[in-house]
């Protein structure tokens, strides 16, 4: 039987790169989105194409019964789940941490922190030998911004990756022995619409051309770590933080 992965914002950007990489790979692949259908039935109808088995899967990360109800549809449709990619996330317009409003930094922790610990909660639940799973793999998508801390831009968004780092270095020593390998990448500066949400359309280009590889990375440069990652060509590795940032 194939294997199933839920992958988070798996509609647009690094998500989407990794649902096509899967299903080239022959996996069952859940494409969750929030808010844009369109792009998510077109990412979908690309898994199909590459070769995989897809299901589109509304939900808000940052909602308990939301992330529920998207693992239950993954394991109704597909009968298993073997893998989350936690890649869900998102940034709000540059400014420093002294002009930040309220509502913008529960909205930012909501879904970078919170949704991935729920996120993660729920694949653990599932996947845990001693919880009656069958042992599996988790990605986290992290960022560089962890370590460089993003000051004039958006500490919110750093800080948010800092704790998604420090929870892969804790979840992945309390699943190890339940057959769980769970595992962060944090990407630098990709080329997707995750910088216009952010007032930026042009930052990945520019900042990219600074990086000791000359120029930002891309969707599908992130995808084939993570979906390495999720192989069985890494079953030791667990707990790593691995930079796709070209040398950032
Ligand atoms: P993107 O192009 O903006 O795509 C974001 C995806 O997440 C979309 O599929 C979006 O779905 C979904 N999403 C947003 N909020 C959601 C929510 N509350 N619940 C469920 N899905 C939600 O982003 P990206 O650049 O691919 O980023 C993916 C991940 O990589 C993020 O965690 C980001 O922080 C991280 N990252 C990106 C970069 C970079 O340079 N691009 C660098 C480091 C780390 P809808 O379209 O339906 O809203």
């Amino acid at each position: 039987m194939t294997k199933a992965v839920l992958i988070t914002g798996g509609s647009r950007g690094i998500g989407r790169a990794t649902a096509l990489l899967l299903g080239a790979r022959g996996w069952s692949v859940g494409v969750n989105y929030a808010h844009n259908l369109a792009a998510a039935q077109e990412t979908a109808a690309e898994v199909e194409r590459a070769g995989g088995r897809a299901l589109t899967i509304a939900g808000d990360v940052a909602d308990e019964a939301n992330v529920i109800a998207m693992f239950d549809a993954l394991e109704r449709t597909f009968g298993r789940v073997d893998a989350l990619v936690n890649n869900a996330g998102i940034v709000a317009p540059s400014m420093q941490l002294a002009d930040m409003e309220l509502a913008r930094l529960k909205r930012l922790f909501d879904v970078n922190v919170l949704g991935a610990y729920l996120c993660a909660r729920e694949a653990a639940r599932r996947m845990s030998k001693d919880r009656g799973g069958a042992g599996g793999a988790i990605v986290n998508i992290s960022s560089a911004a962890a370590r460089l801390g993003s000051p004039n831009e958006y500490v919110d968004y750093a800080g948010s990756k800092g704790a998604v780092d420090t929870m892969t270095i804790g979840l992945a020593k309390e699943v190890g022995p339940q057959g769980v390998r769970v595992n962060a990448v944090r990407p630098g500066l990709i080329d997707t619409e995750i910088h216009a949400s952010g007032g930026k359309p042009e930052r990945a280009a520019q900042l990219g051309a600074q990086t000791p590889l000359g120029r930002p990375g891309s969707a599908d440069e992130v995808a084939e770590t993570i979906v390495w990652l999720l192989s069985d060509a890494a079953s030791y590795v667990t707990g790593a933080l691995l930079d796709v940032t070209g040398g950032r």
